[in-house]
C-alpha cells in the first residue's frame, strides 16, 4: 500500500544544456563576464556558441569578452502563464537583445516596469546567480 504521496514538489526552472562548445561561455557567467565567440577568418562575432563561424564556415571561432552593452530588438511581456515554474514570475520580460558587437542574445529584462519597455532602448548585462554551477545573464535599462 502507497503512503498519501502529499501535494506534489512545483516544478524547476530548466537548467541550461552545456556542451563542450558552450561551456566557455557558461565559465565566462559565472566570473561576471559575458563571452561570445570572435571569427579568426571573417572578425564576425558570433552566438550562439557554435564550432564553426555560420558567415565563412572557418572552424577559428574563439571567445572574447562582450561590452555587455547593447539595445533591445524586440520584447514582449507575459502576463500570465499555465502552471508552470515561471508562473510565479509574472509579469515578466523576455526580449531579444542586439549587443553592440552585433550579435543577438535572448534573455529576460529585468529593473524595469514592462510598460516603459521600448524597442532599441540601451541596456546592459547583469548576471543572476542560479547556484554554483550556472549564473545567467539577463539585461537591465542603462541608467543615464
Ligand atoms: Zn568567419
Amino acid at each position: 500500500m502507497q503512503a498519501n504521496p502529499g501535494t506534489p514538489a512545483p516544478p524547476a526552472k530548466p537548467r541550461p544544456v552545456v556542451n563542450p562548445w558552450s561551456r566557455p561561455f557558461w565559465e565566462g557567467t559565472r566570473q561576471g563576464k559575458l563571452l561570445i565567440q570572435k571569427c579568426g577568418a571573417c572578425g564576425h562575432h558570433v552566438f550562439y556558441p557554435r564550432l564553426s563561424c555560420p558567415d565563412c564556415f572557418a572552424e577559428d571561432l574563439a571567445w572574447v569578452q562582450s561590452s555587455g552593452r547593447g539595445t533591445v530588438y524586440s520584447h514582449t511581456v507575459v502576463m500570465s502563464n499555465a502552471p508552470s515554474a515561471f508562473a510565479a514570475d509574472v509579469p515578466y520580460v523576455v526580449a531579444v537583445i542586439r549587443l553592440d558587437e552585433g550579435v543577438q542574445m535572448l534573455s529576460n529584462v529585468v529593473d524595469c516596469d514592462p510598460e516603459h519597455l521600448a524597442c532599441d532602448m540601451p541596456v546592459e548585462v547583469v548576471f543572476e546567480k542560479l547556484d554554483d554551477e550556472f549564473t545567467l545573464p539577463k539585461f537591465r535599462p542603462v541608467r543615464p
